[in-house]
């Protein structure tokens, strides 16, 4: 008997920022598989049961998914944010491809959801108004040299840059270092954005020119833009500017 497997985006934590689908998904799961708190944030239903993991373990989390619904159960692995980025569903996806022959006729869908980029570019007004480029800082899964490489390739283009895992209490220096190589190549006054907890009663965004940004000041929970060299405040009083990129760009050389 082969069960169905969701990988639902349950957003970057507000309960109004879940989509309807993947709600839906959610309410119809026999099984939810996940991270412990991001499970926590799932609406109970009777009957239904749960099985929470640590954070790391992504391969063997998935293959637990996978052997539950190769059983008939109809199966929802929770993930932050969109789970296509930076989360479960490639990780799925390879457990598929190195696993038993049979995972593959399991119904897996994709439930989008709202990237924590997304959340947090709409709380400051629309740094990603033109060309971005998205990077994790972690260098969990790649070498340190790698993210550099394509940090500097990114600031060299001018793209604005997105960093997802910017800092943990297991990898302090990552993003001072990030900070550095980009700056080889970015103005001292270019709006960086520190976006914590977004969405969360804990939510705390700060703006800080790229010359002053304090790596210190990002946690496992914060989410970091860097401007392109377009990138523009709207100063208002006392309230916190808005943050744009123009839809127009300048010739960058080659
Ligand atoms: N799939 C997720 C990203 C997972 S990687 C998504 O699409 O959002 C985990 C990283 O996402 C964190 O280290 C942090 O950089 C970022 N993040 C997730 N939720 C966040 C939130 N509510 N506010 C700020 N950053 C968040």
């Amino acid at each position: 008997m082969t069960g169905r497997l969701a990988i639902v985006g349950l957003g970057p934590g507000a309960p109004e920022l879940v989509t309807p689908q993947a709600a839906e998904a959610l309410a119809a799961a026999s099984d939810l598989v996940g991270y412990a708190p991001y499970l926590a944030r799932v609406p109970e239903h009777a009957g239904q049961q749960r099985h929470p993991s640590d954070n790391r373990q992504e391969l063997a989390r998935a293959r637990h998914a996978l052997d539950l619904a190769a059983s008939g159960r109809n199966v929802a692995i929770v993930t932050s944010g969109d789970p296509g980025i930076f989360a479960m569903a490639s990780a799925t996806f390879e457990a598929v491809e190195t696993g038993a022959p049979e995972w593959r006729r399991i119904e897996v869908t994709v439930v989008p959801g709202i990237s924590a980029m997304l959340a947090a570019a709409a709380r400051v007004g629309a740094p990603l108004g033109h060309d971005f480029c998205v990077l994790s800082l972690s260098d969990n899964l790649k070498p340190w040299e790698t993210v550099l490489a394509r940090l500097e390739a990114a600031a060299a283009a001018d793209f604005v840059i997105v960093l997802y895992n910017a800092a943990s209490t297991a990898r302090p220096w990552q993003l001072g270092e990030a900070f550095r190589a980009i700056a080889r190549h970015r103005a001292g006054a270019t709006p960086v954005v520190f976006a914590h907890a977004v969405s969360q009663a804990d939510e705390r965004i700060e703006i800080a020119p790229l010359a002053e940004a304090d790596p210190s000041h990002a946690d496992m929970r914060t989410l970091i833009i860097v401007g392109s060299s377009a990138t523009r405040l709207v100063s208002r009083g006392t309230d916190a500017p808005f943050v744009y990129t123009p839809r127009h760009a300048e010739l960058v050389a080659p």
